[in-house]
């Protein structure tokens, strides 16, 4: 792991240190990232994955990656194989990779121990006509007429219902707790349901599944988790988390983790404590996997992996660092209050990280020309830069410089407005690198387009001359036209451009507030050294951003970079800030 970053304080932090002083499970500290496998990753994702593996890390801990897999119908190995791919990047080893499902035949053994203690029954209820039973938060629920079978005809109907005797729906093994409970989870919830699906890791074997409530709290325990952190939504769900394992009493019960150890999984059963933190959120930002799906699938976006989606593999072919992500949310903190991180949080921890990592070059994104008249035609001359203005440890390349450039348009005027300090006609400024050049003449097409500028280069202004130290009030960057390459650069910006897309208050979804200007493609030309480029190499464009090789797309012979940010915050001066 890569992670340098300090840790900061946070209440589970504290958590953990107080129990670990009271030598609860023996200072051992384990959790785990539990990932549905049904979508890819996005960065509140992030935010868990950091708090799970950094607790673990700092405490000398372990974290598992662990599927949960317990819902058959809507996974896919794609799903895996990204996930493991995107907690890696992010800089992340788990200790154990496990799978919920590996635990069916463990929850099955849990489920036949309960029924034995009369804690659970086999019910006959429709979901309909449990949901009429089940009351309402001022209303109490009523018994179910099931729930006084024997423990004996329990056993039977269960061991049928894995048999595969009965349809979907037609029976359900409920836990027998509290119908009057004043916590609608604790009103005999469903621990079982039956399912003819095929599962993608066990198969046919099963046709009942376990119910998240019932399976997670189990597989916490059998993988020796101490602290079981999660979201918030599941604060309601602690009783019965608690009630299962208290029930179930895994410690005093060696026989019902016998398949795992049967089955060479190193078990060691703990009683883990869930803990709930808030969600991470961001602004101009849907992060839930349905909505990511709905892009993906409706062709918003060009895929999981565009660069404009907030996950983490689109971040990624984006050039966001993860040390970005991780130092994002090491700022943002771990609370039980929601809220919302603005965007700009995030683009400037990125814009941090490149800055300390990405070497400089020079690229022209909108190319106009410009001559310099004072130059022979076949001027060559090989310039050296630093590859980064506070690091010399980047060392220095050679630039070519020669009688034509391209500059950006955007720093000539015509007709200047006030305040502009770049080129004008007749005036001056410096080209960076160079030395000072004033501009006598503009070339024009026949219907008026300026398609070059014409320059004298002052000799006394070049390096190591007597007028080296000139003062203009401009600089601009450029790149020699003859030795240029041309590039395919893909200018990105926020997909949504509204504060909060998913407020649909005013009748409006998120997709009435896609950004139509998230995407544009420009043809640049990059100075040369660029051929040499690898896939994911982050560079800062100087005066224009931080860019990246496309992970997917860029080949020396036809190089493609994608903005990762802008220098600066453009969103924030729109907003008035
Ligand atoms: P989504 O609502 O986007 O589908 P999910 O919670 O269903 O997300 P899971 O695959 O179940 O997705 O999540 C895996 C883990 O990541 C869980 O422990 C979950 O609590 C956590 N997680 C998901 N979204 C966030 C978020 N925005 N902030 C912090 N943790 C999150
Ligand atoms: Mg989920």
């Amino acid at each position: 792991m890569t992670d340098t970053s300090p840790v900061s304080h946070n209440f589970i932090r504290q958590i953990v240190l107080d129990e670990r002083a009271a030598g609860k499970h023996g200072g051992r500290v384990g959790t785990r990232f539990p990932p549905e496998p049904n979508g890819y990753l996005h960065l509140g994702h992030a935010k868990s994955i950091c708090l799970n593996f950094g607790i673990a890390r700092e405490f000398g801990g372990s974290c598992n990656l662990r599927f949960d897999d317990t819902n058959p119908a809507k996974e896919d190995v794609e799903y895996v194989e990204s996930i493991k791919a995107d907690v890696r990047w992010l800089g992340f080893d788990w200790s154990e990779l496990r799978h919920a499902s590996d635990y069916f035949e463990v929850f099955y053994l849990c489920a036949e121990k309960l029924i034995r203690d009369g804690k659970a029954f086999v019910c006959d209820l429709s979901a309909d006509e449990v949901r009429e039973y089940r009351g309402t938060l001022t209303e109490p629920g009523r018994n179910s007429p099931f729930r006084d079978r024997s423990a004996d005809e329990n056993l039977d109907l269960f061991q049928r219902m894995r048999a595969g005797e009965f349809a979907d729906g037609a029976k359900t093994l409920r836990a027998k707790i509290d119908m009057a409970s004043g916590n609608i989870n604790l009103r005999d919830p469903a621990l079982y349901r039956i399912r003819k699906v095929p599962h993608q890791n066990t198969g046919d074997a099963w046709c009942i599944y376990p119910m998240y409530d019932y399976a997670h709290c189990i597989s916490d325990a059998v993988e020796g988790i101490t602290h079981s952190l999660c979201t918030l939504e599941f604060e309601d769900h602690r009783p019965l988390y608690d009630w299962c394992l208290a029930q179930i009493d895994l410690a005093n019960h060696p026989e019902l983790v016998q398949p795992l150890v049967d089955a060479g999984f190193k078990t060691s059963v703990s009683t883990p404590r869930q803990i709930e933190f808030a969600r991470g959120n961001l602004d101009y930002t849907v992060m839930s996997k349905r909505k990511l799906m709905e892009l993906v699938r409706d062709g918003l976006v060009a895929g999981w992996d565009d660069p404009r989606m907030p996950t983490l593999s689109g971040v990624r072919r984006r050039g966001f660092p993860p040390a970005a992500i991780r130092t994002f949310w090491e700022r943002a903190g771990v609370t039980k209050q929601n809220s919302t991180i603005e965007f700009s949080v995030l683009e400037a921890c990125v814009r941090e990280v490149l800055d300390a990592n990405a070497p400089r070059r020079f690229a022209v994104l909108d190319p106009l020309k410009l001559v310099i008249t004072n130059l022979p035609a076949d001027h060559a001359e090989t310039l050296s830069f630093p590859n980064h203005p506070k690091n010399e440890a980047f060392g220095t390349r050679s630039v070519a410089f020669s009688r034509e450039l391209w500059i950006e348009r955007e720093d000539f005027m015509e007709v200047p407005v006030k305040g502009f300090h770049r080129l004008v006609p007749g005036g001056e400024v410096r080209l960076r690198g160079v030395g000072i050049v004033k501009c006598t003449d503009v070339e024009k097409d026949a219907s008026g387009n300026i398609i070059a500028v014409h320059c004298t280069l002052d000799p006394d202004t070049r390096h190591g001359m007597p007028g080296a130290e000139r003062k203009v009030k401009g600089t601009i960057h450029w790149v020699s036209a003859r030795h240029a390459i041309a590039a395919e650069v893909r200018l990105y910006d926020r997909l949504f451009n509204v504060v909060n897309p998913d407020d649909d208050s005013d009748g409006k979804t998120y997709r009435d507030h896609l950004n139509p200007d998230s995407k544009r493609i420009v043809r640049g030309w990059l100075e040369a050294s660029l051929a040499d480029a690898v896939p994911e190499a982050a560079v800062q464009f100087e005066r224009l951003g931080f860019f990246v090789a496309d992970r997917h797309d860029h080949v020396p012979s036809k190089p493609v970079f994608n903005r990762a940010v802008t220098l600066r915050d453009s969103w924030a001066k729109a907003a008035g800030k």
